[in-house]
Formats: C-alpha cells, sequence, structure tokens
C-alpha cells in the first residue's frame, strides 16, 4: 500500500507548499478575475442546506487521488467533545442534511453516534463510504447500521474495469467494492422503492476531466449490472481538484500546468454561480469551520468575520459570510461543475 504524503515527508504535504504552487498562475488568469469578471466576486453564501462533517484522516485504503491525503497512518480524528459539538450546532438549525466523511469516516469511533443524533433530529444523513470498509471485521453489522438510519451511502468507484479502479485505489479494492455493493444491494440500498439510496461518484483515472454525467451513468449501470449484478441510483461525476495527492501525481506526471489551463478553458460561469460552498458548512475532525472540504485540506478556514470554530457557531453570520477562494476552485467551475460536492472517501 502507497504511503501518505505525511508520511513521505512529501513538500506537498504542506499546506503551505500546495498554496504557493497554486498562486502562481502561467498561463490562466486567477480565479478570482475570472469571478469578478462572470460578475460572481465575492462569492458568498447562499445559506447552509448541507452540514458537513470531515471526522478525520484516518481510511483502511490510500487512494492516488486523494484529496484529504488519508491512510492507515493518519492519526486526526474528531473528539466526542468535538462531536457533541457538531449536534450542539446542528440542533440550532433547521439544515436538513448532515453529510459525514473523512478518511473512512466509519473508522471514526463517534461515527455511528453521530448518524444516530442526527438522524434522531430529523436529518437526512449522508455517508461517503469507500465501500471495503464494509467488509472490514471489526466494523460487522454497519451496512444494517446504515441501513436501519435510511442514510444516503455516495461511494467512489473510478471504473466499472477491476485494473483501473484498483490502479486508483488500491490492489484488489475493486473486488472488495463488488462484494460490498452485493450486500447494500441485499439490504435494498440502490433497489426501487426501498427508501435506500446508493449512489455512486466517479472522478477520471487521469489528469483529464469527466465526461457527461447522463452518458457514463448509463455506461456504469450496464455494465455493472451485466457484469456483476450491481444495482444503484444515481452516479455524480467528480473533478479531480488539483490538490494534496492529485496534485502530487500532475506535479510528478508532468501533467500539472496542463491540467490548470485545463480547468481554467473550461470556466463555467453559471456553474461558479452554483458551487457547493454557497450552501455548505464544513467541520473539521479538530472543530474548525470551513467553507468546503477542499478549502479544508488547505488550511483556509471561514473568513471575513464570521466565527471559525464550531464552539461558536452562529448561523445567521455564517449563512451570509464571504466564501474563500483560490485557483483550486476551478476545480468546482469546469464544464458542468462537479455534481457531487466535496470529498468521497
Ligand atoms: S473549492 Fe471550495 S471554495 Fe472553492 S469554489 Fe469549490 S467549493 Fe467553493
Amino acid at each position: 500500500m502507497p504511503l501518505t504524503l505525511l508520511r513521505e515527508h512529501h513538500p506537498l504535504s504542506s499546506a503551505v507548499e500546495q498554496l504557493k504552487l497554486l498562486a502562481d498562475t502561467n498561463g490562466y488568469s486567477p480565479f478570482e478575475t475570472r469571478l469578478d469578471q462572470a460578475g460572481h466576486f465575492p462569492l458568498r453564501a447562499t445559506g447552509m442546506t448541507v452540514f458537513q462533517i470531515n471526522v478525520g484522516k484516518l481510511c483502511n485504503q490510500t487512494c492516488r487521488h486523494c484529496h484529504v491525503d488519508a491512510g492507515p497512518d493518519r492519526t486526526e480524528r474528531m473528539s466526542r467533545e468535538t462531536a457533541e459539538q457538531c449536534i450542539q450546532a446542528l440542533a440550532k438549525t433547521d439544515i436538513p442534511t448532515v453529510d459525514i466523511t473523512g478518511g473512512a469516516p466509519e473508522l471514526n469511533p463517534n461515527f455511528r453516534w453521530l448518524v444516530e443524533q442526527a438522524h434522531g433530529l430529523g436529518r437526512h444523513v449522508m455517508d461517503r463510504c469507500n465501500l471495503s470498509v464494509l467488509l472490514i471485521p471489526s466494523e460487522a453489522g454497519l451496512a444494517d447500521f446504515l441501513a436501519t438510519h435510511c442514510v444516503e451511502i455516495i461511494a467512489s468507484l473510478p471504473s466499472y474495469r477491476a485494473g483501473q479502479t484498483d490502479a486508483q485505489r488500491g490492489e484488489g479494492i475493486f473486488e472488495k467494492s463488488i462484494e460490498a455493493l452485493h450486500r447494500l444491494n441485499q439490504l435494498g440500498y440502490g433497489q426501487p422503492d426501498s427508501g435506500l439510496t446508493l449512489n455512486l461518484a466517479y472522478n477520471p483515472v487521469g489528469a483529464f476531466l469527466p465526461p457527461k454525467q447522463e452518458a457514463i451513468e448509463a455506461q456504469f449501470r450496464k455494465e455493472l449490472r451485466a457484469r456483476h449484478g450491481v444495482e444503484f441510483n444515481h452516479l455524480y461525476t467528480i473533478t479531480n481538484m488539483p490538490i494534496s495527492r492529485f496534485l502530487e501525481f500532475l506535479v510528478e506526471s508532468g501533467n500539472y500546468e496542463q491540467y490548470m489551463e485545463r480547468l481554467a478553458n473550461a470556466f463555467n460561469p453559471t456553474a461558479a454561480a452554483g458551487v457547493m460552498c454557497r450552501y455548505t458548512i464544513s467541520v473539521s475532525w479538530d472543530g474548525t469551520l470551513y467553507d468546503c472540504d477542499f478549502n479544508q485540506m488547505l488550511d483556509l478556514p471561514v473568513n471575513h468575520g464570521a466565527p471559525a470554530h464550531i464552539r461558536d457557531f452562529d448561523p445567521v453570520q455564517l449563512n451570509q459570510r464571504q466564501i474563500v477562494t483560490r485557483n483550486h476552485c476551478y476545480g468546482c467551475t469546469a464544464g458542468t461543475g462537479s455534481s457531487c460536492g466535496g470529498t468521497v472517501a
């Protein structure tokens, strides 16, 4: 299994180094200039309808494109105290959706408690699941638990072919993913009228933009059904963000400049108006508040006067905050935009 950038002591494990690299716009305009030309600068929140909780960086996989630099050696994890502050903050609002992510969020000892509490408050809960975690012996009963609490699952699957999936997510991961998908289908996930939603997330294996969502969704449905008897509800396409391990991949493979230009050339003002940070608040494992999971990984907390820790959660101020934007934001505004809105484990 590859090591995380942090474990390798790689310079790009540092958010400061990533931001330095991203700030150098050679051959394209800075993101905020394009945003301004499109009449969207400064970008402002339009309210909060998604409460995203990133419970930490521990994961049982070390996928090549992970923007969290998650892996088995990461020790950052949300404490019960911070988890309780999240639920107290959530209870002060009517935010309808709670989106739990990581790492592999299920490996946090407070994951099930968070799901129970959010579900108990009547909120719709989403779990960004890497699928293989459902097969870990210590996580026995996890799939049933998710079904009992009607948790929507968003699972990453970059290909319906084993070779491509394993190349991005690790040796043997495709086979485990299919086994986990079968288990979820047996519980009713992805089946008509079950009320249990199973969505897949596709991100390109290389330095290119995702194809049109409808076409690739139809292709995945046909191939997964025919080859493996797997059913799912929807497939979302995600643009790989030029941060963390994908950034390192771009630099190492000599694709960085070309990829950034490709993202900038595909800037779409309509996608810019609808970026997820405008309706999301993202809480990190230590309780710091961010506009999105990507800003979280770049150490760019909410700014411009809004309170930046969950213990000071102030829905009125946060609902109208100015969003912190940098050049990685081109990943959200390219083409039709990333439709899935955030981390997929
Ligand atoms: S990276 Fe974050 S802040 Fe930038 S546009 Fe995307 S969601 Fe918004």
